[in-house]
């Protein structure tokens, strides 16, 4: 008796266990959720993403950032212009749901979004505080939600076909627990994320970033993780010194105010060489901020459109060198100019045979130009553009540059030593 029942423990023991090691390695095994962003693309199409719903409205109160909301739709209708696309051969996104921004994002940050005043501090443009939450979601945040969406389908299809572009993302500053700097949601985190979920042979990633500001949000995502290697070249006197965040980078370049071309071409080649020595991803995920520019009031550098174009062909041509796909998001860029420069650079790169267009070209069933008609943006800016003097107490031109000038501690013109913010603490 004394042995059936010591056999029945035994057993009953074993059984637990068995069942706790399943449940494990069900847990372990649980296939990603149903999304419907990263989806099959037909061939026929260009690994370049890009959706109308992008470009930010915003009610006219843009007009109180020097943030250029309407670049996305310009980059498009300039490589439009140059037949580099058509609206036929352009990979189109999804929105990000809630399910797919809690890949990465914690669900009491996404709720913190419902607080138009949150939205406000992280768009740094105080009257959307005094908006109702619906119409920030949809004018303000679901613009962002399908910028992130192209930037998850952007990097399939980079793993695809050997590169991927999407005209709009790259909120380095966002991370799973908050946002800032004009970026809500961690693109770059979700993407590279969902890659290593969906991708078996995405195991490592390399982030280059090479946006005027320090990519804090990445940085804190992926700290102490050695599957993803961050490069960052940036201005160390300018927005966010993020201390605990520089932490997560293997390579930090530092740089400052009015670097020229010269100099910054040469740590960006030579540093980029230098980390693919270091370490061989499966992807590199290139943050392409255009806030370097010349002139720009935030970025405080001084590179050249010339520049800015060699910089994006040095980062593909390494991609190629080594033979490692990548995935180019467009980031930061503040001035009007930089939609022609960041179209330029894509022209450039197909120019120089270091993205091909050719495959879509030959299934592309008609080459017909699409004159299309007034953007929603454009529209919903005319339409709004009073409601948001209301609100913003009839803001001038003028008070909306020295709002910007207070806010980043300098001007809207092209800056001098002395216009740049003092360099900050590190
Ligand atoms: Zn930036």
């Amino acid at each position: 008796m004394y042995k059936l029942l010591a056999a029945l423990f035994v057993s009953r023991l074993t059984g637990k266990l068995q069942s706790c090691a399943d449940m494990l390695s069900t847990r372990e095994k649980k296939p990603p959720h149903e999304t419907q962003l990263y989806v099959s693309v037909e061939e026929s199409k260009l690994p370049i993403v890009y959706g109308p719903e992008y470009n930010i409205g915003f009610l006219g109160l843009e007009k109180l950032h020097p943030f250029d909301a309407g670049k996305w739709g310009r980059v498009y209708q300039f490589l439009k212009d140059d037949n580099l696309l058509q609206d036929d051969t352009t990979a189109r996104p999804q929105e990000a749901t809630e399910q797919d921004l809690l890949v990465v994002h914690k669900k009491s940050y996404l709720e913190s979004l419902k607080w138009s005043m949150t939205v406000a501090a992280i768009t740094e443009v105080p009257p959307v505080a005094m908006l109702p939450n619906f119409i920030v979601q949809n004018k303000v945040l679901k613009p962002f939600r399908y910028q992130t969406g192209g930037t998850i389908l952007a990097a399939k299809l980079a793993m695809e076909r050997g590169w991927g572009i999407n005209i709009g993302g790259g909120f380095h500053h966002s991370s799973s627990d908050r946002g800032g700097g004009f970026c809500a949601y961690a693109d770059i985190t979700l993407a590279i994320t969902f890659l290593f979920e969906r991708n078996p042979k995405v195991t490592k990633a390399m982030i280059i970033d090479l946006d005027a500001h320090q990519g804090n949000g990445h940085e804190r995502d992926f700290m102490n993780d050695d599957r993803v290697y961050i490069m960052d070249v940036y201005n160390r006197g300018i927005y966010p010194h993020d201390g605990f965040a520089k932490r997560a980078i293997k390579r930090r370049v530092e740089l400052e105010h009015h670097t020229k071309d010269d100099v910054y071409l040469n740590l960006v080649a030579t540093n980029m060489e230098d980390a693919l020595k270091e370490f061989q991803p499966d992807i590199i995920v290139y943050n392409a901020g255009t806030d370097i520019l010349e002139g720009d009031p935030l970025g405080c550098l001084s590179i050249t459109p010339k520049g800015i174009i060699q910089r994006d062909e040095i980062v593909f041509e390494k991609a190629k060198k080594w033979k490692i796909p990548v995935l180019m998001v467009t980031s930061g860029g503040y001035q009007k100019t930089t939609a022609r420069i960041i179209a330029d650079s894509i022209i450039n790169l197909k120019n120089k045979g270091l993205i091909s267009i050719e495959a879509a070209k030959n299934c592309q069933p008609s080459r017909r130009r699409i004159v299309s008609s007034k953007s929603n943006s454009q529209s919903y800016e005319t339409l709004f553009s009073r409601l948001s003097r209301f609100l913003s107490g009839s803001s001038t031109p003028e008070e909306s540059k020295e709002y910007c000038s207070v806010k980043e501690k300098t001007t809207l013109t092209t800056p001098d030593a002395s216009d740049c913010p003092d360099r900050g603490p590190q």
